[in-house]
C-alpha cells in the first residue's frame, strides 16, 4: 500500500542522527517523515549517559549553531556539567554533562513532537524503493510503501546486528532492540562497500549495593556550565556527585582467567572495535604493566538506581563480569541490573559518500551517523543535521552545503570519513583538526549561525539572540580598544597590583588584557561600563584578544590553502593516463575520487610531487 501522502525527506531511524536529520529537514520546510522501531526510544542513548567531551562537545555546539537539539536536551536532562581541559587553552576546552536518559530523551521527544513539517511513524524500514540509480522511497516492514525523493539512513548499530556476552550470542540492534536485518540485506545488495564493526558497553550497577564511602566524590564545576547557546543555568534539574574508583591486580586476574571464553580473544568477533573506549579485557591485554584502571561511576538518571560504570565495557562471560566487578573497591556487594555485552553491526565505508552525505552511486540517498564507521552520539548528530540539510537542500534544488575544515569540526569528520575511510570506529578528537585555534567550542554560533540562517535551519528566536551577542561583541571590542588608562591615576593604581610591571605609559584596556596576568573581569569595570553583563561576549572578548595574533595567523594560512581547496578535481579525470603519477597513487585517487586538490592532498600517501602533476593536468586541460 502507497501511503497517501508524499513526503520531501524520509529517515530511517530516530538515534541521535535521526533526530537531528529529520529536525534539520524539516526546519528547512521540507516535508519530512522519521520512521522509526520505536517512538519511545527517540534520542535514546545505547551506551553512556552522557553528551560532549573532548572534541565531541565542539560538534554539540555546532549542531546547536545550526539549529539543532541536541545541546538544548542537554541543558534539560544534564545531571552533572564540567569543563574539561579549563586550564589549557580555549582550542580544547570542552564541555561534558552528564545526562539522565530519561530527561535527555524526553526533551528530545518534546522537540520533535514540536517541529512544524515532521511527522513521526513508527515501523521498520526494511526495502528500498530504488529505480535505476535513483532512490524514490521505503517500504516497511508492514509493506507501506512511502515515497520521497530524499532519503537518510541512520540506522546505527542495527544493521545485521549480533549481540555478544561471553560464547553466547543472538541477533539484536542494542539490548532490548531488535536488530534491522531486512535493510541490512538490502543495502547489501546496492555497490556500496561494507564490512563490520563492533562496540561494547559495561554492566550496569545498582547503586543501593554499592559503598560510596572508599570511592572519591567528582562533582560537578562551579559556576555551572550550559551547553547550548541558548541554555541557562536555571534549565538545569538537581546536580549530582559522580564517583571515582579502580580495578587492581585481582580484577586483571580475573579477566586474564576469563579471556579463553571471550568472544573478542576467542575469534568469535570479526570487528574491530573503537581503539579510544576499548573494554576492559582490551586495556588489561594491551596495557599489561599497569596495575589499575580508572572506573568513573556515573548515576543514570535522577529517578533510578541504575550506575554506569564507565571504563569497564566488557563482553566477558556474566559470571567472569560478576567475579570482576565484585573485586573493584566499592563494588564488593555490587547487585548488577544489566550485563556488558559487545555489539557487531554493518558499516558501509564511507568513502563511497559526497562531502554532502549522500552516497554516489544512488542519488537522493543519504547515510549518516554510526552507518558510516564512526562511533558517538555527537559524531552522529552532526552527520545526522548535515545529511537532513543536504537531503533538503536536494529536494529545493539548492546546492549541497559541505562545511569546509576551517569552517567547522563537522567539515573536518566528514572530510575525515570521506577521504580517509575508516577501518575502526571513528571518533573526534581536537588533535583532528588543523585549525584548533579557529575551531573552538566557544566560537561555534560566530562561525555557523550566519550560514544555519541563509540554510533555513536556524530559527526567529536563536537568530535574534545570536545577532545581539554578535553585535555587543563588536561594541565591547570597541569600547575596549578606544578606552585609555593612563599611569599615575586611580585606574592605574587599581589595575598595578595584577601587573608584572607597573604601568608606564598610557595602555588601551584591551592592550592590557592581552598580557597574559591580566584578564577581561580585571578591565572590564575598570574605566566605564561593560556593554553587557553577559558571560558568553565577556568569554568571545577575552579569547578573541589574547589569542588575536594566533588566530590572524591561522587565518592567514586558510586563505592560502582555500587557493587549492577550490581547485575542482572533474569527475571524468582519467588518472591512468596521467603520466608521472605511480600506480600505488592512481589507485589510490581513483578510489576515492576527490572533488578538490585539498581533499586530494589529505589522501594518505598522496605526495606534494604527485598535487603538482595534477595542477600541471589542470592547467594543460585547461
Ligand atoms: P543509534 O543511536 O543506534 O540509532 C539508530 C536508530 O535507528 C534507532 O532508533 C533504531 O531503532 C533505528 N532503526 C534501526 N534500523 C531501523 C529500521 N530498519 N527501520 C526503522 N528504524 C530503524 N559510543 C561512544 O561514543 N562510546 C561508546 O563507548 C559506545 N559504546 C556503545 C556500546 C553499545 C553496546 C552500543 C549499542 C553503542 C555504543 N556507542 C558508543 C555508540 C553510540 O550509541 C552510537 O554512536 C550512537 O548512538 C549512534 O547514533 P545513530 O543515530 O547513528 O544510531
Amino acid at each position: 500500500m502507497n501511503f497517501p501522502d508524499r513526503f520531501d525527506v524520509i529517515v530511517v531511524g530516530g538515534g541521535h542522527a535521526g533526530t537531528e536529520a529529520a529536525l534539520a529537514a524539516a526546519r528547512m520546510g521540507s516535508k519530512t517523515l522519521l520512521l522509526t522501531h520505536n517512538v519511545d526510544t527517540l534520542g535514546q542513548m545505547s551506551c553512556n549517559p552522557a553528551i560532549g567531551g573532548i572534541g565531541k562537545s565542539h560538534l554539540v555546539k555546532e549542531v546547536d549553531a545550526l539549529g539543532g537539539a541536541m545541546a538544548v536536551a542537554t541543558d534539560k536532562g544534564g545531571i552533572q556539567f564540567r569543563v574539561l581541559n579549563s586550564r589549557k587553552g580555549p582550542a580544547v576546552r570542552a564541555t561534558r554533562a552528564q545526562a539522565d536518559r530519561q530527561l535527555y530523551k524526553a526533551a528530545i521527544r518534546e522537540i520533535l513532537e514540536s517541529q512544524a513539517n515532521l511527522q513521526i511513524f513508527q515501523q521498520s524500514a526494511d526495502d528500498l524503493i530504488v529505480q535505476g540509480d535513483r532512490v524514490e522511497g521505503v517500504i516497511t516492514n508492514m509493506g507501506v510503501r512511502f515515497m520521497a525523493p530524499s532519503v537518510v539512513i541512520t540506522t546505527g548499530t542495527f544493521l545485521g546486528g549480533v549481540i555478544h556476552i561471553g560464547m553466547e550470542n543472538h541477533a539484536g540492534g542494542r539490548a532490548g532492540d531488535a536488530p534491522s536485518i531486512a535493510l541490512a540485506k538490502r543495502l547489501r545488495e546496492l555497490p556500496f562497500r561494507v564490512d563490520r564493526l563492533k562496540t561494547g558497553t559495561p554492566a550496569r550497577i545498582d547503586r543501593r549495593t554499592v559503598d560510596f564511602s572508599v570511592m572519591q566524590e567528582q562533582w560537578g564545576d562551579t559556576p555551572l556550565p550550559v551547553m547550548s547557546y541558548l541554555g541557562s543555568v536555571e534549565q538545569h534539574p538537581e546536580q549530582v556527585c559522580c564517583y571515582v574508583t579502580y580495578t587492581n591486580e585481582k580484577t586483571h586476574d580475573i579477566i586474564r582467567g576469563g579471556l579463553d571464553r571471550s568472544p573478542m580473544y576467542a575469534g568469535v568477533i570479526e570487528g574491530v572495535g573503537p581503539r579510544y573506549c576499548p573494554s576492559i579485557e582490551d586495556k588489561v591485554v594491551r596495557f599489561s604493566d599497569r596495575d589499575s584502571h580508572q572506573i568513573f561511576v556515573e548515576p543514570e538518571g535522577l529517578t533510578t538506581n541504575e550506575l554506569y560504570p564507565n571504563g569497564i565495557s566488557t563482553s566477558l562471560p556474566f559470571d567472569v563480569q560478576l567475579n570482576m566487578i565484585h573485586s573493584i573497591k566499592g563494588f564488593e556487594n555490587a547487585h548488577v541490573v544489566r550485563p556488558g555485552y559487545a555489539i557487531e553491526y554493518d558499516y558501509f565505508n564511507p568513502q563511497d559518500l559526497k562531502s554532502s552525505l549522500e552516497t554516489k552511486f544512488i542519488d537522493g540517498l543519504f547515510f549518516a551517523g554510526q552507518i558510516n564507521g564512526t562511533t558517538g552520539y555527537e559524531e552522529a548528530a552532526a552527520q545526522g543535521l548535515l545529511a537532513g540539510a543536504n537531503a533538503s537542500l536536494k529536494v529545493q534544488g539548492r546546492e549541497a552545503w559541505c562545511p569546509r575544515r576551517d569552517e567547522a569540526y563537522i567539515g573536518v569528520l566528514v572530510d575525515d570519513l570521506i577521504t580517509l575511510g575508516t577501518k575502526e570506529p571513528y571518533r573526534m578528537f581536537t588533535s583532528r583538526a588543523e585549525y584548533r585555534l579557529i575551531l573552538r567550542e566557544d566560537n561555534a554560533d560566530i562561525r555557523l549561525t550566519e550560514k544555519g540562517r541563509e540554510l533555513g535551519l536556524v530559527d526567529d528566536h536563536r537568530w535574534a539572540v545570536f545577532c545581539e551577542k554578535r553585535d555587543h561583541i563588536e561594541k565591547e571590542n570597541q569600547r575596549l580598544a578606544s578606552t585609555w588608562v593612563l599611569p599615575n591615576t586611580e585606574e592605574a593604581e587599581l589595575i598595578n597590583p595584577k601587573l608584572k610591571s607597573p604601568l608606564n605609559r598610557e595602555y588601551s584596556l584591551f592592550d592590557l588584557i592581552k598580557r597574559p596576568e591580566v584578564g577581561y573581569q580585571d578591565v572590564a569595570a575598570l574605566k566605564g561600563e561593560p556593554v553587557t553583563e553577559s558571560q558568553q561576549v565577556a568569554e568571545q572578548v577575552e579569547i578573541q584578544i589574547k589569542y588575536e595574533g594566533y588566530i590572524q595567523r591561522q587565518q592567514e594560512e586558510v586563505e592560502r590553502l582555500r587557493k587549492n581547496e577550490n581547485t575542482k578535481l572533474p569527475d571524468d579525470l582519467d588518472y591512468d593516463a596521467m603520466s608521472g603519477l605511480s600506480n600505488e597513487i592512481k589507485l589510490k585517487l581513483k578510489d576515492v575520487r576527490p572533488a578538490t586538490i585539498a581533499q586530494a592532498s589529505r589522501i594518505s600517501g598522496v605526495t606534494p610531487a604527485a598535487i603538482s602533476l595534477l595542477l600541471v593536468h589542470l592547467k594543460k586541460r585547461d
